[in-house]
Protein backbone atom coordinates (compact mmCIF):
# COMPACT_ATOMS: atom_id res chain seq x y z
CA UNK A 1 0.00 0.00 0.00
CA UNK A 2 2.68 2.26 1.18
CA UNK A 3 4.69 1.29 -2.13
CA UNK A 4 1.83 2.08 -4.26
CA UNK A 5 1.95 5.47 -2.45
CA UNK A 6 5.68 6.25 -2.68
CA UNK A 7 5.28 5.39 -6.74
CA UNK A 8 2.29 7.60 -7.13
CA UNK A 9 4.11 10.57 -5.41
CA UNK A 10 7.27 9.63 -7.42
CA UNK A 11 5.27 9.76 -10.86
CA UNK A 12 2.87 13.45 -9.34
CA UNK A 13 6.78 15.07 -9.37
CA UNK A 14 7.99 13.33 -12.71
CA UNK A 15 4.86 15.02 -14.10
CA UNK A 16 5.23 18.25 -12.84
CA UNK A 17 8.85 18.57 -13.59
CA UNK A 18 8.00 18.03 -17.45
CA UNK A 19 5.24 20.44 -17.07
CA UNK A 20 7.26 22.72 -15.71
CA UNK A 21 9.80 22.20 -18.57
CA UNK A 22 7.10 23.08 -20.88
CA UNK A 23 6.19 26.28 -19.41
CA UNK A 24 9.93 27.71 -19.38
CA UNK A 25 10.62 26.04 -22.96
CA UNK A 26 7.35 28.52 -24.15
CA UNK A 27 8.80 31.46 -22.38
CA UNK A 28 12.31 30.80 -23.51
CA UNK A 29 10.85 30.46 -27.23
CA UNK A 30 8.53 34.11 -26.91
CA UNK A 31 12.20 35.75 -25.84
CA UNK A 32 13.82 34.60 -28.80
CA UNK A 33 11.99 35.13 -31.53
CA UNK A 34 11.12 38.62 -30.11
CA UNK A 35 12.96 41.21 -32.59
CA UNK A 36 15.50 43.35 -31.00
CA UNK A 37 15.41 46.74 -31.63
CA UNK A 38 18.83 48.22 -30.23
CA UNK A 39 21.63 47.69 -32.43
CA UNK A 40 24.61 46.55 -30.03
CA UNK A 41 21.77 42.90 -30.22
CA UNK A 42 22.18 43.25 -33.89
CA UNK A 43 24.97 40.22 -33.47
CA UNK A 44 21.94 37.77 -32.57
CA UNK A 45 20.87 35.46 -36.29
CA UNK A 46 17.72 36.37 -37.16
CA UNK A 47 14.55 34.35 -35.76
CA UNK A 48 13.69 31.84 -38.21
CA UNK A 49 10.13 32.21 -37.47
CA UNK A 50 9.04 36.11 -37.20
CA UNK A 51 6.10 36.16 -35.15
CA UNK A 52 3.25 37.70 -37.28
CA UNK A 53 2.28 40.45 -34.74
CA UNK A 54 5.03 42.58 -36.24
CA UNK A 55 4.93 41.97 -39.55
CA UNK A 56 2.77 44.15 -41.30
CA UNK A 57 -0.51 41.87 -41.92
CA UNK A 58 -0.13 41.19 -45.97
CA UNK A 59 -3.91 42.58 -46.35
CA UNK A 60 -2.74 46.17 -44.84
CA UNK A 61 0.18 46.32 -47.44
CA UNK A 62 -2.27 45.13 -49.75
CA UNK A 63 -4.96 47.61 -48.77
CA UNK A 64 -2.48 50.42 -49.02
CA UNK A 65 -1.43 49.73 -52.25
CA UNK A 66 -4.58 49.54 -53.67
CA UNK A 67 -5.67 52.82 -52.18
CA UNK A 68 -2.52 54.39 -53.70
CA UNK A 69 -3.50 53.01 -57.23
CA UNK A 70 -7.36 54.19 -56.91
CA UNK A 71 -5.84 57.65 -56.12
CA UNK A 72 -3.31 58.04 -58.84
CA UNK A 73 -5.76 56.95 -61.92
CA UNK A 74 -7.90 59.88 -60.75
CA UNK A 75 -8.33 61.52 -64.05
CA UNK A 76 -9.80 65.28 -63.78
CA UNK A 77 -10.22 64.93 -67.90
CA UNK A 78 -12.47 62.31 -67.39
CA UNK A 79 -14.62 63.61 -64.19
CA UNK A 80 -14.79 67.02 -66.15
CA UNK A 81 -16.12 65.10 -69.42
CA UNK A 82 -18.80 63.44 -67.50
CA UNK A 83 -19.81 66.48 -66.05
CA UNK A 84 -19.83 68.66 -69.19
CA UNK A 85 -22.08 65.69 -70.86
CA UNK A 86 -24.61 65.27 -68.09
CA UNK A 87 -24.76 69.53 -67.21
CA UNK A 88 -25.65 69.52 -71.12
CA UNK A 89 -28.83 71.56 -72.41
CA UNK A 90 -29.27 68.40 -74.41
CA UNK A 91 -31.00 67.56 -71.29
CA UNK A 92 -33.02 70.19 -70.92
CA UNK A 93 -32.34 70.97 -66.98
CA UNK A 94 -33.14 67.34 -66.06
CA UNK A 95 -36.21 67.89 -64.24
CA UNK A 96 -37.45 65.02 -62.49
CA UNK A 97 -40.42 63.43 -64.80
CA UNK A 98 -39.35 65.34 -68.11
CA UNK A 99 -37.95 63.52 -71.21
CA UNK A 100 -34.52 65.38 -70.32
CA UNK A 101 -34.13 63.73 -67.02
CA UNK A 102 -35.28 60.20 -68.86
CA UNK A 103 -32.59 60.89 -71.53
CA UNK A 104 -30.01 61.66 -68.67
CA UNK A 105 -31.11 58.15 -67.03
CA UNK A 106 -30.26 56.62 -69.96
CA UNK A 107 -26.67 58.19 -70.27
CA UNK A 108 -25.91 57.19 -67.17
CA UNK A 109 -27.04 53.95 -67.12
CA UNK A 110 -25.39 53.23 -70.36
CA UNK A 111 -21.92 54.47 -68.81
CA UNK A 112 -22.69 52.16 -65.52
CA UNK A 113 -23.16 49.25 -68.37
CA UNK A 114 -19.88 50.21 -69.98
CA UNK A 115 -17.97 50.44 -66.45
CA UNK A 116 -18.71 46.75 -65.66
CA UNK A 117 -21.61 47.30 -63.01
CA UNK A 118 -24.18 45.29 -61.75
CA UNK A 119 -27.82 45.94 -61.55
CA UNK A 120 -28.51 45.46 -57.41
CA UNK A 121 -30.10 42.20 -57.36
CA UNK A 122 -29.96 41.84 -53.50
CA UNK A 123 -31.96 45.00 -53.62
CA UNK A 124 -34.60 43.57 -56.24
CA UNK A 125 -33.20 45.50 -59.17
CA UNK A 126 -32.98 43.27 -62.36
CA UNK A 127 -31.82 46.80 -64.50
CA UNK A 128 -29.90 50.38 -63.41
CA UNK A 129 -33.00 51.91 -63.15
CA UNK A 130 -35.41 51.53 -59.94
CA UNK A 131 -38.48 53.20 -61.14
CA UNK A 132 -40.93 55.44 -58.78
CA UNK A 133 -43.92 57.41 -58.45
CA UNK A 134 -43.81 60.23 -55.51
CA UNK A 135 -45.85 63.55 -55.66
CA UNK A 136 -47.25 62.51 -58.66
CA UNK A 137 -44.44 62.44 -60.36
CA UNK A 138 -42.91 59.55 -62.82
CA UNK A 139 -39.20 58.92 -62.37
CA UNK A 140 -35.80 56.78 -62.24
CA UNK A 141 -32.90 56.30 -59.74
CA UNK A 142 -29.65 55.01 -61.53
CA UNK A 143 -28.02 51.72 -59.78
CA UNK A 144 -24.91 49.87 -60.09
CA UNK A 145 -23.14 47.58 -58.22
CA UNK A 146 -19.31 46.69 -57.64
CA UNK A 147 -19.32 43.35 -56.15
CA UNK A 148 -17.43 42.96 -52.89
CA UNK A 149 -14.58 40.58 -52.51
CA UNK A 150 -16.05 39.34 -48.94
CA UNK A 151 -19.61 38.76 -50.26
CA UNK A 152 -20.50 40.00 -46.57
CA UNK A 153 -23.86 41.44 -47.46
CA UNK A 154 -22.50 45.27 -46.79
CA UNK A 155 -22.96 48.11 -48.67
CA UNK A 156 -21.43 51.56 -48.83
CA UNK A 157 -23.60 53.55 -51.13
CA UNK A 158 -22.20 56.76 -53.03
CA UNK A 159 -24.33 59.01 -54.24
CA UNK A 160 -25.57 62.43 -56.27
CA UNK A 161 -28.61 63.93 -58.13
CA UNK A 162 -28.63 63.88 -61.58
CA UNK A 163 -31.98 65.87 -61.91
CA UNK A 164 -32.49 69.48 -61.49
CA UNK A 165 -34.64 72.20 -62.37
CA UNK A 166 -35.50 72.02 -66.33
CA UNK A 167 -36.06 75.20 -67.73
CA UNK A 168 -36.80 78.56 -66.84
CA UNK A 169 -39.89 80.55 -68.25
CA UNK A 170 -37.90 82.29 -70.74
CA UNK A 171 -37.49 78.05 -72.09
CA UNK A 172 -33.66 78.38 -71.01
CA UNK A 173 -32.00 75.36 -69.38
CA UNK A 174 -30.76 75.20 -66.01
CA UNK A 175 -27.73 73.17 -66.78
CA UNK A 176 -26.86 72.26 -62.72
CA UNK A 177 -23.39 71.96 -63.17
CA UNK A 178 -22.61 72.27 -59.44
CA UNK A 179 -25.78 70.96 -58.76
CA UNK A 180 -25.19 67.93 -59.22
CA UNK A 181 -23.70 67.00 -62.20
CA UNK A 182 -19.95 67.36 -60.70
CA UNK A 183 -21.60 64.84 -58.21
CA UNK A 184 -22.64 62.40 -61.05
CA UNK A 185 -19.45 63.17 -62.65
CA UNK A 186 -17.83 61.90 -59.07
CA UNK A 187 -19.34 58.88 -58.87
CA UNK A 188 -19.15 57.91 -63.01
CA UNK A 189 -15.24 58.77 -62.40
CA UNK A 190 -15.09 56.50 -59.23
CA UNK A 191 -16.59 53.26 -60.93
CA UNK A 192 -13.95 54.05 -64.06
CA UNK A 193 -11.25 54.12 -61.54
CA UNK A 194 -12.27 51.06 -59.89
CA UNK A 195 -13.15 49.36 -63.25
CA UNK A 196 -9.55 50.27 -64.93
CA UNK A 197 -7.64 49.29 -61.28
CA UNK A 198 -9.71 46.05 -61.36
CA UNK A 199 -8.97 46.59 -57.52
CA UNK A 200 -11.79 45.09 -55.53
CA UNK A 201 -13.23 46.40 -52.41
CA UNK A 202 -14.23 44.09 -49.39
CA UNK A 203 -17.85 45.40 -49.11
CA UNK A 204 -20.35 45.77 -52.03
CA UNK A 205 -19.50 49.64 -53.50
CA UNK A 206 -23.52 51.03 -55.33
CA UNK A 207 -23.17 53.50 -57.57
CA UNK A 208 -25.84 55.86 -57.58
CA UNK A 209 -27.61 58.88 -59.23
CA UNK A 210 -30.10 59.93 -57.41
CA UNK A 211 -33.76 61.62 -59.10
CA UNK A 212 -36.63 63.69 -57.70
CA UNK A 213 -33.85 65.41 -55.23
CA UNK A 214 -34.93 68.62 -56.61
CA UNK A 215 -38.48 68.03 -55.84
CA UNK A 216 -37.69 67.19 -52.06
CA UNK A 217 -35.50 64.14 -52.27
CA UNK A 218 -37.85 62.11 -53.75
CA UNK A 219 -35.57 59.15 -55.20
CA UNK A 220 -33.19 58.51 -52.29
CA UNK A 221 -36.45 58.15 -50.01
CA UNK A 222 -37.76 55.68 -53.07
CA UNK A 223 -34.18 53.73 -52.13
CA UNK A 224 -34.35 54.17 -48.85
CA UNK A 225 -37.78 52.41 -48.89
CA UNK A 226 -36.90 49.67 -51.08
CA UNK A 227 -34.06 48.65 -48.96
CA UNK A 228 -36.59 48.22 -45.77
CA UNK A 229 -38.77 46.11 -47.87
CA UNK A 230 -35.90 43.80 -49.29
CA UNK A 231 -34.31 43.42 -45.52
CA UNK A 232 -31.17 44.96 -46.29
CA UNK A 233 -31.35 48.77 -44.98
CA UNK A 234 -29.09 47.99 -41.43
CA UNK A 235 -26.16 46.94 -43.77
CA UNK A 236 -26.11 50.02 -45.75
CA UNK A 237 -24.31 53.51 -45.57
CA UNK A 238 -23.87 56.51 -47.78
CA UNK A 239 -21.78 59.20 -48.77
CA UNK A 240 -23.77 61.64 -50.97
CA UNK A 241 -22.02 64.31 -53.14
CA UNK A 242 -24.10 67.37 -53.38
CA UNK A 243 -22.25 70.63 -54.51
CA UNK A 244 -18.43 69.92 -54.74
CA UNK A 245 -17.24 72.54 -57.71
CA UNK A 246 -17.87 75.90 -57.02
CA UNK A 247 -14.92 78.59 -57.02
CA UNK A 248 -14.15 79.80 -53.47
CA UNK A 249 -13.95 78.13 -50.11
CA UNK A 250 -11.41 76.43 -48.04
CA UNK A 251 -12.67 72.80 -46.74
CA UNK A 252 -14.68 69.59 -47.58
CA UNK A 253 -18.13 69.76 -45.42
CA UNK A 254 -19.39 66.35 -44.28
CA UNK A 255 -23.20 67.06 -42.96
CA UNK A 256 -24.43 64.51 -40.82
CA UNK A 257 -27.88 65.49 -40.43
CA UNK A 258 -27.72 65.34 -37.01
CA UNK A 259 -27.68 61.81 -37.19
CA UNK A 260 -25.33 59.58 -34.52
CA UNK A 261 -25.10 56.63 -36.25
CA UNK A 262 -23.42 58.98 -38.90
CA UNK A 263 -20.53 59.44 -36.67
CA UNK A 264 -17.96 56.85 -38.43
CA UNK A 265 -18.94 58.46 -41.68
CA UNK A 266 -17.79 61.93 -40.36
CA UNK A 267 -14.38 60.32 -39.09
CA UNK A 268 -13.39 57.93 -41.97
CA UNK A 269 -13.70 61.33 -44.32
CA UNK A 270 -11.91 63.81 -41.63
CA UNK A 271 -9.42 60.91 -41.88
CA UNK A 272 -9.04 61.07 -45.52
CA UNK A 273 -8.99 64.64 -45.66
CA UNK A 274 -5.69 64.52 -43.38
CA UNK A 275 -4.35 62.02 -45.79
CA UNK A 276 -4.63 64.08 -48.49
CA UNK A 277 -4.29 67.49 -46.85
CA UNK A 278 -7.45 68.50 -47.19
CA UNK A 279 -9.59 70.59 -44.27
CA UNK A 280 -12.49 68.82 -43.41
CA UNK A 281 -15.35 70.17 -41.48
CA UNK A 282 -18.45 68.66 -39.73
CA UNK A 283 -21.33 70.68 -40.49
CA UNK A 284 -24.40 69.35 -38.87
CA UNK A 285 -27.80 69.76 -40.77
CA UNK A 286 -27.93 70.83 -44.65
CA UNK A 287 -30.86 73.00 -46.48
CA UNK A 288 -31.48 69.69 -47.94
CA UNK A 289 -30.21 66.64 -50.06
CA UNK A 290 -30.38 62.98 -50.26
CA UNK A 291 -28.39 61.96 -47.00
CA UNK A 292 -31.67 63.43 -45.23
CA UNK A 293 -34.03 60.71 -46.40
CA UNK A 294 -31.59 57.99 -45.32
CA UNK A 295 -30.50 59.47 -41.66
CA UNK A 296 -33.83 60.54 -41.04
CA UNK A 297 -36.95 58.59 -42.87
CA UNK A 298 -35.32 54.98 -42.23
CA UNK A 299 -32.24 55.60 -39.69
CA UNK A 300 -29.28 54.73 -42.33
CA UNK A 301 -26.05 56.05 -41.76
CA UNK A 302 -25.45 58.69 -44.57
CA UNK A 303 -23.53 62.16 -44.66
CA UNK A 304 -24.05 64.84 -47.78
CA UNK A 305 -20.54 66.17 -48.54
CA UNK A 306 -19.70 69.48 -50.68
CA UNK A 307 -17.32 72.52 -50.42
CA UNK A 308 -17.78 74.82 -48.23
CA UNK A 309 -21.62 75.15 -48.38
CA UNK A 310 -21.57 76.22 -44.49
CA UNK A 311 -18.97 78.88 -44.74
CA UNK A 312 -21.39 81.14 -46.86
CA UNK A 313 -23.64 79.41 -49.39
CA UNK A 314 -24.33 82.61 -50.89
CA UNK A 315 -21.31 83.62 -51.36
CA UNK A 316 -19.43 80.08 -52.16
CA UNK A 317 -22.29 79.14 -54.61
CA UNK A 318 -23.10 82.42 -56.45
CA UNK A 319 -24.57 80.38 -59.31
CA UNK A 320 -26.93 78.25 -57.09
CA UNK A 321 -30.36 77.57 -58.60
CA UNK A 322 -29.67 80.10 -61.47
CA UNK A 323 -29.43 79.43 -65.76
CA UNK A 324 -25.45 80.25 -64.71
CA UNK A 325 -24.69 77.16 -63.04
CA UNK A 326 -22.63 76.36 -66.05
CA UNK A 327 -19.55 74.14 -66.44
CA UNK A 328 -17.18 76.70 -67.26
CA UNK A 329 -17.70 78.44 -63.54
CA UNK A 330 -16.54 74.92 -61.76
CA UNK A 331 -13.78 75.49 -59.50
CA UNK A 332 -11.34 72.63 -61.31
CA UNK A 333 -8.71 72.40 -58.29
CA UNK A 334 -11.57 71.97 -55.73
CA UNK A 335 -13.90 69.75 -58.20
CA UNK A 336 -10.55 67.14 -58.16
CA UNK A 337 -10.10 67.51 -54.55
CA UNK A 338 -13.35 67.26 -53.07
CA UNK A 339 -13.34 64.07 -55.76
CA UNK A 340 -10.37 62.49 -53.77
CA UNK A 341 -11.35 63.05 -50.58
CA UNK A 342 -14.67 61.20 -51.16
CA UNK A 343 -13.43 58.52 -53.47
CA UNK A 344 -10.68 57.74 -50.15
CA UNK A 345 -13.37 57.95 -47.56
CA UNK A 346 -15.37 55.52 -49.67
CA UNK A 347 -12.59 53.47 -50.36
CA UNK A 348 -12.08 53.35 -46.59
CA UNK A 349 -15.89 52.86 -45.37
CA UNK A 350 -15.99 49.94 -47.83
CA UNK A 351 -12.82 48.02 -46.17
CA UNK A 352 -13.33 48.03 -42.40
ZN1 LIG B 1 -30.40 71.97 -56.07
Amino acid sequence: MFLLFALAVIFLLLLSVISLAGCGSQQWNRIETTPVANAQYDFKPAPKTVPTATVPAASEATGQKQQDELLATYSLDSQFSYLTTVASSTYQGRRTGSAGARAAAAYISSEFSKLGLEPWSAAGLTTYLQHFTASGLESDNVVGILPGSAANGSYVIIGSHYDHLGLDSSGRPFNGADDDAAGVAAVLEMARIFQQTGVKPADTIVFCAFSGEEEGELGSAALGQLLVDTGISKNVEMINIDGIGATGGGYFGVWDEGAANAAPLLQTLQQAGQALGVPVKAEGTDIGSDAQSFDWQYSIPAVTVDWSWGQDAGAWHPYYHTIYDTPEKIDQTVLAEATKVALLGLWLRANP
